[in-house]
């Protein structure tokens, strides 16, 4: 038993610091008490925490361990071997940087995730995707004008990463089934153009609804759900009225778009962070970045702040998400801080990366708040996060990282 003490608790739940409180995690990993602790057990690790901030693990809805911008040549010289070791590495700074669950939205295939499950590597608990379905010319149809397949995606066995292109109802409900076979979690799916693919628009709109709504149906029927890839206006509606869990980018909202997720319950992931990296590294590392992804940042980059501070505005569930891969690995604490750059409270930005983001990757049962019977997956932080928010960019600020109530990292006792 565990008892971190004398911290200022903040529950993930949204409700006011708690001074002077902490959390008692008992032998198997989950949190008992939470809040002032009157009596401490006997016989407990007592770990003084005072002036110290306590918080759920960050939960990035948005990450792709297996992707990692590089320019062209470098990228098809990588065998898939060598891409393993460098998602591994991938899962391990993103645990560093106070990320305890992830989900995984395209590149991580099942024996990974069994691999984190096992404790074979350290890395956040993942839920996955595998392969994100594509219509052909479509988001993550990466076909090049010579033919070639550019090797950003990972790829080989095609029982690990199901062939994603697919068009037409029953060659998607094909795909849909092959990714369900295959592990995913959650059924990726791309209603829009995108920024990275090499031959489409954010703008463009992509699958037809009957499509849609053919991949919503084969995921609920072994009880799972969509989450949509949606840029364009029209995209997102289609993916929100056809029956898709969560928007992830939603460059191009709308009011209209909006009313219809706040009445369905729908999620955004806006992955701010995500056009951000793209032009930070097409200046640092030009070539690493096709120019097209570069032309087609800049277009969206504003519209995307602006869509997102209307969906703050309106009470949107905002789920925390990064599109790392696109951003460096290990930088997700990045997104807060845009969070809040952008119309969110720090308060916010927080329940928007531990509570919300929880309820959108269906890990709410488990973690994303402290509460007694929660599994004790935990920060203690070195400042107040609620003062700055900036400070949980800093990896050094990270006293204690708790997984399960186990140290994987601990500064202070
Ligand atoms: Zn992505």
């Amino acid at each position: 038993m565990k008892v971190l003490t004398g911290g200022v608790l903040i529950d993930g739940i949204g409700a006011d610091p708690v001074h002077n409180a902490g959390v008692v995690i008992d032998d198997d990993g989950r949190i008992s008490q939470v809040g002032r602790l009157t009596s401490l057990p006997a016989g407990a690790e007592i770990i003084d925490i005072a002036g110290r901030t306590i918080m759920p693990g960050l939960i990035d809805c948005h990450v792709h361990f297996f992707v990692d911008i590089r320019p062209f040549q470098e990228l098809a010289l990588t065998p898939m071997s060598l891409r393993v070791i460098q998602a591994t590495l991938n899962a391990k700074t993103t645990l560093d940087a106070g990320v305890t669950s992830v989900r995984d939205a395209l590149g991580s295939p099942a024996g990974f995730k069994t691999a984190v499950e096992q404790g074979l590597i350290p890395a956040p608990r993942m839920r996955i995707a595998i392969t994100g379905l594509s219509q052909t010319g479509g988001h993550t149809d990466f076909h090049l004008p010579t033919g070639i397949l550019h090797p950003l995606l990972p790829g080989g066995n095609p029982w690990e990463w199901p062939d994603g292109i697919c068009d037409g109802v029953e060659e998607v409900r094909k795909a849909t089934r092959s990714v369900l076979r295959a592990g995913a979690d959650f059924v990726k799916l791309m209603s829009s153009g995108g920024v990275m693919s090499p031959s489409d628009e954010p703008t463009a709109t992509q699958f037809t609804r009957a499509e849609i709504s053919v991949m919503v149906e084969e995921a609920a029927a072994v009880g799972k759900t969509a989450m949509a890839h949606a840029q364009s206006t029209e995209g997102i509606r289609n993916a929100v009225e056809c029956g898709v869990e969560s928007i992830e980018h939603g460059f191009y909202l709308d009011e209209s778009v909006i009313a219809e997720m706040k009445a369905r319950g729908t999620f955004l992931v806006p992955t701010l962070q995500a056009l951000t990296a793209v032009l930070r590294r097409a200046e640092e590392q030009p070539g690493s970045v096709m120019p097209q992804s570069v032309r087609k940042a800049q277009e969206a980059v504003e519209a995307h702040k602006k869509s997102f501070k209307m969906a703050v505005e309106s009470g949107v569930r905002i789920a925390m998400g990064t599109d790392a891969g696109v951003g460096e690995h290990g930088t997700n604490a990045e997104e807060l801080r845009l969070m809040v750059e952008n119309g969110m409270t720090p308060m916010q930005a927080i329940v928007a990366s531990t509570k919300t983001a929880s309820e959108c990757v269906h890990i709410d049962g488990e973690v994303g708040t402290l509460e007694p019977g929660k599994i004790a997956d935990l920060l203690v932080v070195d400042g107040d996060p609620l003062d700055d928010i900036g400070i949980l960019e800093d990896r050094s600020k990270l006293l204690m990282i708790l997984q399960a109530g186990h140290s994987y990292k601990d500064l202070v006792s």
